[in-house]
């Protein structure tokens, strides 16, 4: 099973990339994951994607494209990948249909501007393997500590309220043409973002089960 997720940032995206990567038994490959631990590691992709990122900029599409091709002809994706993050323009969708890829689903996850607003300033993430946490509605068992790995709980750089509105005007402009795009080819599935991760969860459970 081949799953794209999509959705503005802080729809929730990534939380239920995770769930869906539990349930299938399958990888998650998140883009953006992917940048920050270059940029963490200090490679050359990462330094160039730095400016862009912290500035609630995509990162350039062929930078982009080029990781996620090089970590989908790895072994674990062969049974299936969700795919967090990616594709966010035309042209990265583009690229994906090129790579011969077959999608079964692209999850929409619907949300508003306000309530993305109100989320993100909640929105932690563990410094060490990047799994999100909302100090409100998706807190860890150890305040400020991750469940998976004890590694810490940080605010991201480009969760600051600026940087969120222009990740927004971003999603907006180059991501939400990928609803049209995809409803076209009969792949997408619109699911309504709960505040309850849990009710989220279970919408789409029942879109993919169904
Ligand atoms: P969110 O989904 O919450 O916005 P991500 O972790 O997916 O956060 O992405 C964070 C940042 O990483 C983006 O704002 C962008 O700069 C970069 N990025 C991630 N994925 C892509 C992509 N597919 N194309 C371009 N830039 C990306
Ligand atoms: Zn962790």
């Amino acid at each position: 099973m081949n799953i794209i997720m999509l959705g503005a940032p802080g729809a929730g995206k990534g939380t239920q990339a995770a769930v869906l990567s539990e349930h299938f038994g399958i990888p998650t490959i998140s883009t953006g994951n992917m940048i920050r631990e270059a940029l963490k590691n200090g490679t050359e992709m990462g330094l160039k994607a730095k400016s862009f990122m912290d500035e609630g900029k995509l990162v350039p599409d062929e930078v982009v494209i080029g990781i996620v091709k090089e970590r989908l002809s790895e072994d674990d994706c062969k049974k299936g990948f969700i795919l967090d993050g990616f594709p966010r323009t035309i042209p990265q969708a583009e690229a994906l249909d090129d790579m011969g890829v077959d999608i079964q689903y692209v999850i929409n996850i619907n949300i508003s501007d306000e309530r993305i607003i109100n989320r993100m300033s909640g929105r932690r993430v563990c410094e060490n393997c990047g799994r999100p946490y909302h100090i409100v509605n998706l807190k860890p068992k150890k305040e400020g500590v991750c469940d998976d790995c004890n590694g810490t709980l940080v605010q991201r750089k480009d969760d600051h309220p600026d940087t969120v509105l222009a990740r927004l005007k971003v999603y907006h402009t180059e991501t939400e043409p990928l609803v049209g795009y995809y409803k076209k080819q009969g792949k997408l599935v619109d699911v309504e973002g709960q505040d309850s991760v849990d009710d989220t969860t279970a919408a789409v459970l029942k879109v993919i089960e169904a």
